[in-house]
C-alpha cells in the first residue's frame, strides 16, 4: 500500500515515508493511505472472532507492505502494543459494557489510561522499528492537551531505542494534575518534558514549522516526526477500536453482523473520528458517527451549519483533552467527502483556512457531511449532569470526556434508559476517571470520588502517585508579545533542545 497527500495525487510515498514524515512537506497536506480496501461480511465474520492484538494484526496488515514490515515483525508490534502493559485482569484489551441501554467501549486499560495508547504504542514501535532498520535517529515532537504526552512517554520509554528520543509540550496547567505527574514521572533519557504559557494548540504551528525545515528525508541521518494524529498512523491503528467495538455490541445485541450500529465519540482533533470514518468507508456497518464537543465547537458548528470558523478563543473547560480551535484531521474527513479524493479542492479549502481562518462548506459537501455525521455541543454543567446521572443510576463513573459523549448522545436523542432507540449505540470512553480527580470531585463530590478510589481505582495510578516530580522546561509568553512573537520564540526554544539534547 502506498500513501497520497490530501492535497496533491502526484504524492505517492512508502509506509515508512508517511510514517516518519507526519506531514506531506511538499504541499502541507496529511498523508491517507491511496485506496482504502473494503472488507466484505465473510470477512467480518471472521474477524469478530480474533483477539485485539490479532485484529489489529489483520487490518494493519491490510495497510503495511511485507516488505516494509514482515510478519513476524507486525505480529510482534501488534502484540507489544496491543497487549503488553493493558490491564490483565480484563478478559479483553478493550472492554465492552452495557450501561443500561448504551454500550460503552472502555478505551483506557492501557499502561496510561487513555485510548492513545492504543494509537501512540503502535505508531512508536513501528518507529522504533524503522530507526533500526536504518540505523538513523529519530526525535518525536508532540504537543499536547492531556493524554497524547503521557501515551507517548511510556511508549518512547518502553521502545528504549537510543535512536529513538521524545520531545513533549503541554500547556502550562492546561492539564490535569495527574497527566503532568505522568509526564514529569517519565524517567527515561530518551524523553525530554516542556510546559508553555499558552492555549491548547498554541504549539502546533511552532511544530509544523520544525517538522517542514527537519522532518523525514530519504538521506539524512536525523530527521524530526511529529506524532499526534496529524500522523496517519494513529487514526490508522485507531480504526482497530472500531472494528472491535461493532464486533462486541453486535455479540452482546445478539444481531447479525452486518446490522448498523452509531457510534458516539468524544471529539478533539478529529484522530478519532478519521478512524472511524475510515472504518465505515471500508465496509463496516456504522450508520451515524456522532461527535460530540465541549463549548470549543468548531466541529459542531461546521457540522450544524457548514461554518468551519476558527473561534476567537479557546476556552477553558473541565474536558480538556477536547478543547481544540481547529481540528486537523478535518482535512482528512473533507478529503474522504470528495468524489474520489479530490486533491486540488482540498488544497485550495485548506489554503483558505490557513490564510483566512475561515471555511464555508459548499453546500454538496455539507450535505454528504451531515448524512455520516451528526454532533452536540455540550457545557460544562450538562457534562457534569451525566456523570452524576451515571453514577447515581448504575454506579457507573465516566472520566469528563466519556460524559460529553454520553450528555451529546442524550442531546441526539440516544435513550439510555429505555430501549426505544432505533440503532444500538455505543459511545467511545476515551479515559478513566482516575486521570481527572478535580472534575469527578466537583461532579461526584470528595464521596463520589473516594467510592471511586477505593472500587475502581487502577493499581497503575497508585505507583504514579509515588513517583518524584521532575520540574519541566518551562517556555514563557513574555509579556506585550502577540502570539505569532512567542511562537518564534518557542520554534527556537525547541529547536535549541532538540539539538542539545538528542544530537
Ligand atoms: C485526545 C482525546 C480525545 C479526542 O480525540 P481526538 O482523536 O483528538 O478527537 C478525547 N478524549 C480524551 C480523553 C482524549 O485524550
Amino acid at each position: 500500500m502506498k500513501y497520497t497527500s490530501t492535497r496533491s495525487g502526484e504524492v505517492c510515498v512508502s509506509f515508512e515515508e508517511a510514517l516518519c514524515s507526519g506531514y506531506s512537506s511538499k504541499d502541507g497536506g496529511l498523508f491517507v493511505p491511496e485506496k482504502l480496501p473494503s472488507i466484505d461480511i465473510p470477512t467480518l465474520s471472521a474477524w469478530s472472532k480474533f483477539s485485539f492484538s490479532e485484529l489489529a494484526y489483520n487490518i494493519l496488515r491490510l495497510f503495511i507492505s511485507p516488505a516494509e514490515i514482515s510478519d513476524a515483525e507486525l505480529d510482534s508490534i501488534c502484540d507489544a502494543s496491543f497487549r503488553q502493559g493493558f490491564d490483565e485482569t480484563l478478559e479483553s484489551t478493550v472492554p465492552v459494557k452495557k450501561i443500561g441501554q448504551m454500550y460503552v467501549a472502555e478505551l483506557f486499560h492501557g499502561p496510561t489510561q487513555c485510548f492513545k495508547d492504543l494509537g501512540m504504542r503502535v505508531v512508536v514501535k513501528m518507529l522504533s522499528h524503522f530507526a533500526t532498520k536504518s540505523n538513523r535517529s529519530i526525535t518525536l515532537l508532540v504537543s499536547t492537551t492531556g493524554d497524547t504526552g503521557p501515551a507517548a512517554c511510556q511508549a518512547v520509554s518502553d521502545a528504549n531505542n537510543r535512536l529513538m528520543t521524545l520531545l513533549v509540550h503541554y500547556p502550562n496547567n492546561q492539564i490535569s494534575a495527574y497527566q503532568r505527574k505522568q509526564l514529569t514521572t517519565a524517567n527515561s533519557p530518551y524523553v525530554h518534558v516542556v510546559s508553555f504559557e499558552g492555549g491548547g494548540d498554541d504549539m502546533d504551528e511552532p511544530i509544523k514549522r520544525i517538522l517542514a525545515s527537519s522532518g523525514y528525508s530519504q538521506d539524512s541521518p536525523f530527521f524530526v516526526c511529529g506524532v499526534n494524529s496529524f500522523n496517519i498512523g494513529r487514526p490508522l491503528a485507531q480504526i482497530v477500536h472500531f472494528f472491535w467495538t461493532y464486533f462486541r455490541v453486535v455479540e452482546l445485541q445478539g444481531l447479525e453482523i452486518g446490522s448498523f450500529i452509531d457510534i458516539v465519540i468524544p471529539t478533539g482533533a478529529m484522530g478519532n473520528v478519521t478512524g472511524a470514518m475510515m472504518a465505515k468507508k471500508m465496509g463496516l456497518p456504522f450508520r451515524k458517527l456522532c461527535t460530540g464537543v465541549n463549548i470549543n465547537d468548531i466541529v459542531h458548528r461546521t457540522i450544524q451549519n457548514g461554518k468551519f470558523y476558527k473561534s476567537a478563543n479557546m476556552e477553558k473547560t473541565m474536558s480538556e483533552a477536547i478543547n481544540v480551535q481547529v481540528p486537523y484531521n478535518f482535512e482528512r474527513i473533507l478529503y474522504y467527502l470528495t468524489n474520489n479524493g479530490d486533491h486540488e479542492r482540498v488544497k485550495s479549502w485548506m489554503e483558505q483556512m490557513e490564510d483566512t481562518q475561515k471555511l464555508d462548506i459548499e453546500s454538496s459537501i455539507l450535505t454528504k457531511l451531515q448524512a455520516t455525521f451528526s454532533s452536540a455541543r455540550v457545557s460544562d454543567q450538562e457534562m457534569f449532569d451525566s456523570m452524576i446521572y451515571l453514577k447515581e443510576k448504575f454506579d457507573y463513573t465516566v472520566d469528563p470526556h466519556t460524559a460529553v459523549a454520553v450528555n451529546a448522545a442524550t442531546k441526539l436523542g440516544y435513550r439510555i434508559d429505555d430501549n426505544t432507540n432505533e440503532f444500538p449505540f455505543a459511545v467511545l470512553s476515551t479515559a478513566s476517571p482516575c486521570k481527572f480527580e478535580e472534575v469527578v470531585t466537583s461532579a461526584l463530590g470528595k464521596i463520589g470520588w473516594e467510592d471511586y478510589k477505593k472500587n475502581h481505582y487502577p493499581k497503575k495510578a497508585l505507583e504514579i502517585e509515588m513517583k518524584v516530580e521532575q520540574l519541566p522546561t518551562l517556555y514563557q509568553w513574555k509579556d506585550g508579545l502577540s502570539l505569532e512573537e512567542v511562537q518564534k520564540q518557542w520554534e527556537k526554544q525547541a529547536r535549541d533542545l532538540i539539538i542539545e539534547e538528542f544530537l
